[in-house]
């Protein structure tokens, strides 16, 4: 089978990893050209992984966590089929008729311990879309812990991020007089809260209370829009380099250099992903899971051997589309360890 965005690769080898699973998370995020026979097909495989998520999350042995990961949600709702819904008011249901959603409107995620977000969820980085995503993402208490790292949309968690329009400039002051303090400071307490489980992961980590795998997460991205941008080279390099040898699962809002990074409009530089992040994940932190977003056209699932001959899996866990729809169902793995204590992985799919 092919990786989702480029052509195979003497990199990528598929060869240690179960079968069905992968092939089907990859042909579903392949077919999502909008058409109505197209969603309806899309619709029904991901109803199928949902069914196969609540199957192996109900079913996992003793020792595993489940991780349930989505990115790139842009003030979207996303369920485990194609219903989105806004937590605002700009696209309401029904604006999207097509699309299913229970009677209350409320989407389901699949069942998991672990909720992983890899940044962008909002649109234009604003207070009230914090705010807004924030309700939604503290009601998601049947996982046990929640874990996000921001993205280049979530501006108003970026200290440095230069606000230029003048509503921007009276956000900033308005949440002043409010909150006393910055909209920094007061969008960072919307979300890490972890008395209640839910981590913001800046260039810091955490240990999952089920089976103690650690995680790290890192919001920096090569230059391009918006927040939490760094030029590429040194300065992005030794944002990777903090990553602990140790890390199981490495969350990032961008992609590494080849994996789940292609935009085939983008011909200077069609792999937009870090260079150096690809570099340190693959030759010395060698994670069991690389989660990432940001790269809309190339969500999905790949695999790489790494270095000293061990896989790590690539997941893109892009929410929307290129039109900002979020069609895209959760991607879930779930990690267990080996008789020799290594972290296995595997990715849940429909033909199981
Ligand atoms: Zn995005």
């Amino acid at each position: 089978m092919q990786p989702l965005n480029k052509p195979a690769d003497d990199d990528l080898d598929f060869s240690s990893l179960p079968p069905g699973p992968f092939a089907t998370v990859a042909e579903m995020h392949m077919s999502r050209t909008p058409s109505p026979a197209r969603e309806g097909d899309a619709e029904r495989r991901a109803q199928g992984l949902y069914a196969a998520a609540v199957r192996a999350y109900e079913t996992a042995p003793a020792g595993t966590c489940t991780f349930v990961c989505i990115s790139d949600t842009h003030c979207k709702r996303t369920c485990h089929h194609l219903a989105s819904t806004t937590f605002g008011s700009r696209l309401g249901r029904a604006e999207c008729p097509t699309r299913t959603v229970s009677a209350d409107g409320e989407l389901t995620l699949p069942p998991g311990d672990v909720l992983l977000h890899a940044g962008d969820f909002c649109t234009h980085g604003t207070l009230a879309e914090l705010e807004s995503f924030a309700a939604w993402w503290h009601s998601q208490t049947a996982f046990c812990q929640r874990l996000l790292v921001p993205g280049n949309h979530d501006c108003a968690l970026d200290a440095q991020y230069e606000r230029e329009t003048t509503e921007e400039k009276e956000e900033l002051a308005s949440s002043e007089r409010l909150h006393g303090c910055g909209v920094h400071h007061h969008a960072l307490s919307l979300l890490h809260r972890p008395y209640i489980g839910s981590f913001l992961l800046f260039d810091s980590g955490v240990t999952t209370t089920v089976a103690g795998f650690t995680v790290w997460g890192s919001p920096w991205q090569p230059a391009f829009w918006g927040a939490f941008n760094l030029p590429r080279g040194p300065q992005l390099a030794a944002k990777w380099a903090a990553i602990p040898g140790d890390t199981h699962v490495v969350v990032t809002h961008t992609p590494p250099e080849g994996q789940g990074d292609y935009v085939p409009r983008s011909r200077a530089r069609p792999h937009v992903g870090c260079e150096a992040l690809a570099r340190e994940l693959l030759h010395r932190v060698q994670p069991a899971v690389s989660v990432f977003g940001h790269v809309h056209e190339a969500a999905g699932v790949s695999v790489a051997r790494c270095g000293s001959g061990r896989t790590t899996v690539f997941v893109n866990a892009a929410s929307c589309d290129t039109h900002y729809d979020a069609v895209n169902p959760p991607i879930v793995f779930q990690l267990r360890r080996s008789a020799e204590g290594e972290a296995v992985v595997r990715v849940v799919g429909t033909d199981e």
